[in-house]
C-alpha cells in the first residue's frame, strides 16, 4: 500500500515536472520569436521632484504582448537571462529607448528617460557600443538616457564595465542604482563607483509612514546617498502617506503609483504635459 501511493507520488511529481520542463521550452520558444514578432512594447513611469512635484523624467519599463495576454518582465526576464535571449531583446530595449528620447525631443517633451540593463546585457562585448550607436543614429542627447544598473551589478561589474560606464557618464548619461537596499553593498565600493542617483527599493519605502524604525532607515539610507554626492529617488511609492514622510526626510525624487502608474507614451505625454508648466517644455 505504502509502495503504491510512494509511486503515486513519484508520478505525480515526475508529471508536474515534465509540465514545468514543457511550459519553459515553450516560453524560451515564444522569447525567441517575440522581437520579430514585433511583441514587446515599452510602458513609461513618470519620477517627480520632491520639492515641487515637477517632472523630472521617467523609467521605461518592458511589457511582453504575448498571444495568451500582456506578460510583465517577472514572468519573462529570469529566463531571458538564463538563456542569453536579454541581449536580443536589450538591444531591442535601448534601441527603442534612444528614439523615444528623440520623438520626444521633436514633441518639445525634454525628458530623462531611464532605460533597466540585466547584468546579462552589461556584460556582453559590445553593449555599450551598440548603445552609443543607437543614441547617435537616433539624435538623442545622452544627457538624457539614465542606465539603471542593480546594486549586486554596480559592486561585481569588471573594470571594463566600469570604463565603458564612466565614458557614457562624460558623454552626459546618468547611472542610478537600482532596488537599493535589496542586496549587499560593500559601501567602499560604492563610493568609488561613478554613480548619479540611487534608487531606494520598495521594500525600504514600504513602511517609512507607518513603522519609525523603517523611516529612520529611509532616512539614514537617504543621508548617505547625499554624503556620496548622489541624489535618492524613492520607487514603489504608493500612498501620499509615504511620498509625505519622503519629502520630509530628504528624497530628492519620487516615483511609484501614488504619483502615476507606468502608462504607454501617449498617455504619458498627455500627463507630462499637464504637470509641466509650458515655458518648461521647450
Ligand atoms: P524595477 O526596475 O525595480 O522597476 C520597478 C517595478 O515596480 C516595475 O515593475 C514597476 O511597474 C513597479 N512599480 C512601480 N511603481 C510601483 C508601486 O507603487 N508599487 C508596486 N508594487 N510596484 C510598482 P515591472 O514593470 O513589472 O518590472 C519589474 C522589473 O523588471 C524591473 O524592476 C526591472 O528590474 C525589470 N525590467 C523592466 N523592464 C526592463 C527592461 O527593459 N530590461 C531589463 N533588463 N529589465 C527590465
Ligand atoms: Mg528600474
Ligand atoms: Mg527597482
Ligand atoms: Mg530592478
Amino acid at each position: 500500500h505504502a509502495k503504491a501511493s510512494g509511486r503515486g507520488r513519484a508520478e505525480h511529481f515526475t508529471d508536474a515536472l515534465a509540465t514545468r520542463i514543457a511550459e519553459r521550452a515553450q516560453l524560451e520558444s515564444d522569447l525567441r520569436q517575440a522581437v520579430d514578432k514585433d511583441q514587446f512594447a515599452l510602458v513609461f513611469q513618470p519620477q517627480v521632484s520632491a520639492v515641487d512635484g515637477s517632472i523630472v523624467g521617467a523609467e521605461a519599463l518592458l511589457r511582453w504582448r504575448h498571444p495568451d495576454g500582456l506578460k510583465l518582465p517577472g514572468a519573462f526576464i529570469d529566463r531571458a537571462e538564463e538563456t542569453g535571449l536579454i541581449v536580443e531583446i536589450g538591444e531591442w530595449v535601448v534601441n527603442n529607448v534612444a528614439e523615444t528620447i528623440s520623438r520626444w525631443g521633436r514633441l518639445g517633451v525634454r525628458q530623462r528617460l531611464a532605460v533597466n540593463i540585466s547584468p546579462r546585457q552589461i556584460d556582453h562585448a559590445g553593449f555599450f557600443r551598440r548603445l552609443r550607436e543607437a543614441m547617435h543614429a537616433a539624435r538623442a542627447p545622452a544627457a538624457l538616457l539614465e542606465l539603471e544598473i542593480t546594486e549586486t551589478l554596480a559592486m561585481h561589474c569588471s573594470p571594463d564595465v566600469l570604463e565603458a560606464i564612466s565614458a557614457l557618464r562624460a558623454d552626459g548619461a546618468s547611472i542610478a542604482i537600482d532596488d537599493f537596499g535589496t542586496g549587499y553593498s560593500n559601501l567602499a565600493r560604492l563610493r568609488e563607483l561613478p554613480v548619479d542617483r540611487v534608487k531606494l527599493d520598495r521594500s525600504l519605502v514600504e513602511h517609512v509612514a507607518d513603522q519609525p524604525e523603517a523611516r529612520t532607515i529611509a532616512q539614514a539610507v537617504i543621508a548617505l546617498v547625499h554624503g556620496l554626492g548622489c541624489e535618492a529617488v524613492a520607487e514603489g511609492i504608493e500612498s501620499e502617506a509615504q511620498a509625505a514622510v519622503l519629502r520630509v526626510i530628504g528624497c530628492d525624487i519620487l516615483q511609484g503609483y501614488a504619483i502615476a502608474t507606468p502608462m504607454a507614451e501617449e498617455d504619458f505625454l498627455s500627463w507630462a504635459r499637464a504637470v509641466t508648466p509650458r515655458r518648461a517644455m521647450g
